[in-house]
């Protein structure tokens, strides 16, 4: 299955009929950086810290302007936007700060017996500019997080925020300015003409995070450029309920991983697989939970959000088939509301099925068993997250052993970014490369391999031609492949 859900409408880019204004943007934000990267601004930890410090004040001190932008944006309650967005970021930044210091210093590692005296160690050396590129669902955490690691890295940045959230992105981009390097961390703010102008310019990383349409485009521009790229795409996750599960908690947690964000997510658990069995059960316990999290009328509730924009509020309504809803299936255009809806009876014909939903709506899909969910996930593209509720540490371990995915969350879909030492990543079609923690400075670094050999008495001698009599037979006895036994 290819991703063509959250397929822009928007043309793709032709670089010979870029906007001027744009490109002459876009290049002066680049050269900025550039200018700060080559002066040697960002490489000093001092630098680092400091601005780590400060992306954290913006954060905090910001929060108010932030999530008044997130509210008109999302309709995001201030709680969720402390939780995912400011809170998330604001811990990603405290992990780094812990860490930085020893994460960057180099490492020593062993040197063969044919180098005796010689030091080896890797070194963590910043990459230079990076373009960060971010979408509109986290529009806060995801511009941010990948700066904070681009920053730790002792990078220059460009940081194009998205232009659908358009109120989060004019807050970013003020605050941005106000409190960090105003050389090394620039702000371009635009869509498609924006973008693609700053996808012309020569950059040492570029970090995505959208859509696998976009995603090819960027991967696209990269090339021209030999330029490193970090793919953080989407696509559909599954959520399987074993017979073993606690149904009342499974159910809970489903309906949180689904419906925070109105279900705008990437790794929301997109739908879910069990038995028939399983899901006649688990159905009420669903319907249940959503009415205990958003009462009667969710529409009502502060802590429930909205669709971001016409386009896909079209195209969520569309894949609500009225005869399989069990839960839900309200909506009201004016307001971009779609109740937090089930859906029963799918299967993987329907529509629902043919791309990532993104969007308030579950669709449970009956399969045979434990063997019947996994060949249901191996059929289909590797998925970013991949859900499983289980009492039975064998089904777990199969899970494990027997299907792929950029993460595996047992018993609790999202958490898994709550832990800032898990990578966070897709595989496949779901995306490239990681970050968070540990992983976003080896993606923000390149790991220099340094050798040092001393003089003082020249070991290496042995390996100097000619090689006659002894010298050639002591080495070829050292050098010679061994057989293992
Ligand atoms: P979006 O529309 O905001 O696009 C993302 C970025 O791409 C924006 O900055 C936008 O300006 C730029 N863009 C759009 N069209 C472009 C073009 N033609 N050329 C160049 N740049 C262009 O966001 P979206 O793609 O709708 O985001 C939703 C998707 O992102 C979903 O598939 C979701 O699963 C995925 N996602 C993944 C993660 C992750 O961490 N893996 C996080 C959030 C969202």
């Amino acid at each position: 299955m290819t991703d063509t859900t959250l397929e822009t409408d928007r043309t793709s880019p032709d670089l010979r009929g870029m906007d001027a204004a744009a490109a002459a943007a876009a290049a002066a934000a680049v050269a900025r950086a550039r200018n700060a990267y080559v002066g040697g601004a960002t490489k000093p930890l001092e630098w680092r810290e400091r601005q780590l410090r400060s992306l954290r004040r913006l954060l905090v001190d910001g929060a108010d302007v932030l999530c008044d932008a997130l509210a008109a944006d999302l309709g995001k309650s201030r709680t969720e936007a402390m939780i995912t967005e400011i809170g998330f970021t604001v811990n990603e930044i405290d992990h780094l700060l812990k860490h930085l210091r020893s994460w960057l210093r180099p490492e020593r590692v062993s040197v063969p017996v044919t180098l005796p005296f010689a030091r080896a160690r890797v070194v963590r050396e910043p990459l230079g500019v990076v373009l960060v590129i971010a979408p509109w669902n986290y529009p806060v955490q995801l511009a941010l997080a990948p700066l904070a690691g681009a920053i730790a890295g002792g990078n220059a940045v460009v940081v194009k925020p998205s232009e659908v959230a358009a109120a989060t992105s004019h807050a970013l981009a003020r605050l941005l300015r106000e409190h960090l390097d105003p050389n090394a961390v620039q702000v371009v703010e635009g869509g498609v003409p924006e973008t693609t102008a700053l996808l012309a310019e020569r950059f040492d990383h570029i970090f995505y995070t959208g859509n696998g349409t976009v995603g090819r485009i960027v991967l696209e521009a990269a090339a021209k450029h030999l330029t490193p790229v970090t793919l953080e795409l989407g696509g559909k996750s599954p959520t399987y309920v074993d017979d073993s599960a606690d149904l009342e908690v499974a159910a809970r947690r489903i309906v949180l991983g689904k419906f925070t964000n109105a279900g705008q997510t990437c790794v929301a658990p997109d739908y879910v697989l069990a038995t028939r069995e399983v899901l006649d059960r688990l159905k009420p316990l669903l319907s249940k939970a959503i009415g205990d999290f958003f009462g009667d009328d969710p529409a009502s509730s502060p802590d429930y959000g909205r669709i971001i924009d016409g386009r896909h509020f079209d195209r969520l309504c569309g894949l609500i088939e009225p005869s399989l809803v069990v839960s839900g299936g309200g909506t009201d255009a004016r307001h971009r509301y779609i109740e937090p809806t089930v859906l029963d009876g799918v299967t993987r014909e329907h529509g629902v099925m043919q791309e990532e939903i993104f969007g308030p709506v579950l669709p449970l899909v009956e399969v045979a068993g434990i063997d019947g969910a996994i060949d249901f996930i191996n059929d289909r593209d590797r998925p970013l997250a991949l859900y499983l509720f289980t009492a039975d540490s064998s089904t777990r371990r199969r899970f494990e052993r027997e299907t792929s995915s950029g993460a595996l969350g047992v018993n609790i879909p999202l958490a898994h970014l709550m832990v800032p030492d898990l990578p966070f990543g897709g595989v496949g079609p779901s995306g490239m490369g990681a970050y968070h923690g540990r992983a976003s400075i080896e993606t923000f670094t390149h790991a220099k391999g340094v050798l040092t050999h001393p003089t003082r008495v020249d070991t290496t001698a042995l390996i100097y031609p000619p090689f006659a009599g002894l010298k050639r037979r002591l080495v070829e006895t050292l050098m010679a492949p061994r057989r293992k036994r």
